[in-house]
C-alpha cells in the first residue's frame, strides 16, 4: 500500500508526525472534533481517535486510516458529551499498531485520563527503563504512553503532577489532555510543535493548527507558550508553566512544508512565509540565471514559486497539474511502479512548458527520488531547461522532535555535494535556500534547523546523528 507521501505523488517528502484538536464546554464536542481533525488529516493519515466526556467518565472511539474512514456518523453521535480531544496520527516513533492509535485513555480509581500527543518525547527510553524497573506495564510502544505513568507515580493535584511529569521530558511535545472535568493544553519549552487556542460561544478550543478554528467557527485567541500548561474548566482558563527555561524554536518544517497554508503559527501565516522563500531565492539568482516560466510542485511549492515569480518577473505558469483523485490502496513495489505512481499524481504540461527554460520549485529534498521524476516528466512534456530551486536548505540530519527523517543514510544531501545531486536529479543547475535566508524569511522568533545544521537543541539520549 502506498503511503501518504507516496500516495501523494511526493514519496520522498517528510512527514509530520500528528495532529491534535479539542474542545471544552460545547455541547456538541464529538462532533467539533470531527471537523476540526478533517481540516488537519494532512498532518497524519495513519489513524485517527476521539475521546469525550461527559462530566462523570471518558469514552473514547478510534481506528486505522482517515478521519472519514474512521468515523460514521453513528459513532460521532454515540459519543456524548461537552468536552473532547481528537488526534490524527503518523507514527515516527511506537509502531502503526491499533495500541498506538490515540486518544490514548488511562481509567484509574482515582480519575481517569486522555491524551492526544503530536511530537516526540526524545529520552522516551531511558524514562521507559526506569518506569518499568519501578513496575509500571505499558500497553503501548508509543513514546506518548510516558506521560501516563509519569502522572500516575506524581504528588499533589493534577496540575502539579503535570508540572512535574513534563519537568522530566525532553523533546517535543504538544498534548491535550482530558479528564472528565477538564482540559490540558501542554507545549514543551521550545515550543517545537505548534498548538494554540480559541474561544467558542460558551466554550473553549485548543489545535495544531489555526485552520481548525476555522472549520468550527472558533476565534483564535492566542498560541500556547513554550513551557505552557494551560488548564479549562467550568471556572475558566488557568495558566501555569512546568519551566522557567524556555526558548522559542519552532519546527522550521512547519512553515516549509508540513502546516497547512490558511493557518498561521506563532502569529506568521504559512502561505505569506513560504511566498518570502521563494522571493529571496528569485534575489539570488536575479543576475545569473535566464528562464522563460516558473513552475511549482503541487501543492506546498505554489506559494513559493508565486513569490520566486513576482521577485524576478518571469512568468508564473501551472507546468504540473496534481490529481487529486488517487485512491490510497495503490501497489507499488518496483521502480516502475513508483514511477507509475508520480505519473498518475502528478502531469507535466506540456502546452505550457513545451520549448521554455523552466524554474522549478521544490519546498525540500529528502531522498531525492520523486525530485528526480518530476524533473524527468517535465523535460519529457518538453522543457528545454529545467533549473531546480529548493525553498529550503539542504537536510543533512535526522529528527528527533517527531518528524520522520530517521537516519542520514536516507538523506540525499548528506551523501552528495551540490554539483553531484543536480547530475543526480537530471537538472540544468540547483540552489538551495541557505539557513540564513531561512531565518531572514521567517522573521525574528526563533526556530529549530537541526536537521539542517546538526545542532540539536537537546542532549540525544542515544539516538545516533551520523
Ligand atoms: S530537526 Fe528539522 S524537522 Fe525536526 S523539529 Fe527541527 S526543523 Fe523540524
Amino acid at each position: 500500500m502506498l503511503t501518504n507521501n507516496e500516495e501523494n505523488g511526493l514519496g520522498d517528502k517528510p512527514r509530520e508526525k500528528c495532529g491534535v484538536f479539542g474542545v471544552f464546554g460545547v455541547p456538541n464536542a464529538a462532533q467539533l472534533a470531527y471537523f476540526g481533525l478533517h481540516t488537519l488529516q494532512h498532518r497524519g493519515q495513519e489513524g485517527a481517535g476521539i475521546a469525550v466526556s461527559d462530566g462523570e467518565g471518558l469514552h473514547c472511539t478510534k481506528g486505522k486510516g482517515l478521519v472519514l474512514e474512521v468515523f460514521n456518523q453513528s459513532d460521532i453521535d454515540a459519543l456524548k458529551g461537552s468536552n473532547s480531544i481528537g488526534h490524527i496520527r503518523y507514527s515516527t516513533c511506537g509502531g502503526d499498531e491499533w495500541e498506538n492509535i490515540q486518544p490514548i485513555v488511562a481509567r484509574a480509581n482515582r480519575g481517569s485520563l486522555a491524551v492526544a500527543h503530536n511530537g516526540q518525547i526524545v529520552n522516551a527510553q531511558p524514562l521507559r527503563d526506569e518506569l518499568e524497573n519501578m513496575g509500571h506495564l505499558f500497553h503501548t510502544s508509543s513514546d506518548s504512553a510516558i506521560i501516563l505513568h509519569l502522572i500516575q507515580g506524581g504528588a499533589g493535584n493534577l496540575m502539579e503532577k503535570l508540572q512535574s511529569a513534563c519537568a522530566r521530558l525532553e523533546g517535543a511535545f504538544a498534548f491535550l489532555i482530558l479528564t472528565p472535568k477538564s482540559l490540558y493544553a501542554i507545549r514543551d519549552r521550545h515550543g517545537l510543535r505548534p498548538l494554540a487556542i480559541a474561544t467558542l460561544e460558551n466554550g473553549w478550543c485548543a489545535a495544531s493548527e489555526t485552520c481548525a478554528f476555522d472549520a468550527v467557527g472558533a476565534k483564535f485567541l492566542r498560541n500556547v507558550e513554550p513551557g505552557e500548561i494551560l488548564k479549562f474548566s467550568r471556572t475558566g482558563m488557568e495558566s501555569r508553566f512546568y519551566t522557567q527555561q524556555t526558548e522559542h524554536r519552532l519546527c522550521a518544517m512547519e512553515y516549509v512544508y508540513f502546516a497547512r497554508e490558511d493557518s498561521s503559527i506563532d502569529g506568521k501565516n504559512v502561505h505569506l512565509a513560504r511566498r518570502r522563500t521563494g522571493e529571496l531565492l528569485a534575489r539570488t539568482d536575479c543576475k545569473t540565471l535566464k528562464a522563460d516560466l516558473v513552475v511549482g510542485v503541487p501543492d506546498s511549492s505554489l506559494p513559493a514559486a508565486m513569490g520566486y515569480s513576482e521577485a524576478s518577473g518571469i512568468p508564473y505558469g501551472m507546468g504540473l497539474i496534481k490529481n487529486r483523485y488517487v485512491g490510497r490502496t495503490f501497489i507499488e513495489p518496483t521502480q516502475e511502479q513508483r514511477d507509475l505512481a508520480v505519473r498518475m499524481k502528478l502531469s507535466a504540461n506540456s502546452s505550457v512548458v513545451q520549448g521554455k527554460r523552466i524554474v522549478l520549485i521544490d519546498d525540500s529534498i529528502v531522498r531525492g527520488t520523486t525530485s528526480r521524476r518530476i524533473i524527468r516528466l517535465l523535460r519529457e512534456a518538453g522543457a528545454s531547461q529545467v533549473h531546480l530551486r529548493v525553498a529550503s536548505p539542504p537536510i543533512l540530519y535526522p529528527c528527533f522532535y517527531g518528524v520522520d527523517i530517521s537516519s542520514r543514510k536516507e538523506l540525499i544531501s548528506a551523501g552528495m555535494d551540490p554539483q553531484a545531486l543536480c547530475r543526480y536529479l537530471g537538472a540544468d543547475s540547483l540552489r538551495f535556500l541557505s539557513v540564513e535566508q531561512l531565518r531572514e524569511a521567517y522573521g525574528e522568533a526563533g526556530y529549530c534547523f537541526s536537521c539542517f545544521t546538526g545542532d540539536y537543541l537537546t542532549p540525544l539520549y542515544g539516538h545516533r546523528a551520523d
